[in-house]
């Protein structure tokens, strides 16, 4: 999804891409349309397994692991494991290169904080037993092994802590909460609340996303940095906007909060206004209605 979005960019700016995926939670409808460009290229690969190139590597942009909680603590081992291997295997090819590294890292190395907005040096207190750890500390392990590989091989390194993100090509069954709310909706379905939908998070539109990492390549700063929306919404009135967008009538169905659920995220952006020159322009309402444009289009065939 990311990834995807990431490319067209790459490529209207002028670039070769090449891009790895073994395909777990990506999906190659989302490249389809780079088919016939010279200068894209796809290798199905798994980053757990080391990569060669015989072509100079400039920028290595680590996307790879699941993001949804469904996806990744699908198979919890293998998440710990391309966080963690397949992040060393990326730095070693940075290596050889002598190439730029950006890694995403997550919002989820917060884990549950009661400081807002979330800035990147508070401290954290992070359970290694949640169902969510599989993720947050394989984030946060990589965050740590990037910074070693930095100090020891003099690498050029970046960390964005990617806050929820969504837009067009997020698998509609992803199992995130907006493609989940827009598909429900779209089909008449129940909306599925998880707890009481107090709960909040703050939605960055995909474009103003690889905005904010493509700056973040540009920069010499190597500390994380928060890239995501300031506009922060409960999952309920989430509900109420997605409802009134496409079917007012639709019931909601609340069900089971999942453990360790974050209670509220929202980003600090104080150092990414600063330090990379960037913050997001695409208001949540905007963001949902191009998103619903896009899911229809797909429910329409
Ligand atoms: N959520 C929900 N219904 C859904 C999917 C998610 O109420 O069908 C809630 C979930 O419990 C969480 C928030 O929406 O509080 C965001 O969930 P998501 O999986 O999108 O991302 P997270 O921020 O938890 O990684």
């Amino acid at each position: 999804f990311l990834g995807s979005h990431l490319i067209d960019k790459l490529l209207k700016d002028g670039q070769n891409v090449l891009c790895i995926d073994n395909l777990y939670s990506g999906n190659l409808h989302n490249i389809k349309h780079l088919n016939k460009n010279k200068r894209f290229s796809f290798i199905k690969h798994d980053i757990l397994e080391p990569l060669h190139s015989t072509v100079l590597i400039e920028k290595i942009w680590h996307l790879a692991s699941p993001a949804s909680p469904l996806l990744y603590q699908n198979d919890p081992i293998r998440t710990i494991r391309v966080n963690y291997e397949g992040t060393f295997n990326l730095l070693n090819l940075a290596k050889s290169h002598n190439s730029k590294i950006l890694f995403a890292s997550t919002s989820e190395v917060y884990g549950e904080t009661k400081n807002y907005p979330q800035e990147e040096d508070m401290p954290v207190f992070l359970s290694t037993f949640s169902p969510r750890a599989c993720y947050s500390e394989g984030k946060r392990i990589a965050e740590t092994l990037i910074n070693s590989y930095r100090e020891k091989y003099n690498l050029e390194t970046k960390i964005a802590r990617i806050f929820n993100t969504y837009g067009p090509r997020l698998n509609i069954n992803d199992g995130r909460v907006i493609s989940n709310f827009i598909r429900q909706c779209l089909k008449g379905d129940k909306l599925t609340i998880y707890g009481d939908g107090n709960q909040t998070r703050s939605f960055c539109y995909v474009s103003d996303l690889i905005e904010g990492l493509s700056s973040l390549m540009e920069t010499n700063y190597y500390y994380p940095i928060n890239i995501g929306n300031e506009e922060e919404i409960s999952i309920i009135k989430l509900a109420e906007l997605i409802k009134t967008k496409i079917n007012k009538e639709i019931i909601l169905d609340y069900q089971k909060l999942p453990l360790d659920d974050p209670e509220r995220r929202k980003p600090c952006l104080d150092k990414a206004k600063k330090y990379l020159n960037w913050s997001p322009q695409i208001t949540l309402v905007e963001g949902l209605n191009k998103t619903i444009k896009y899911y229809r289009g797909i429910f329409q065939g």
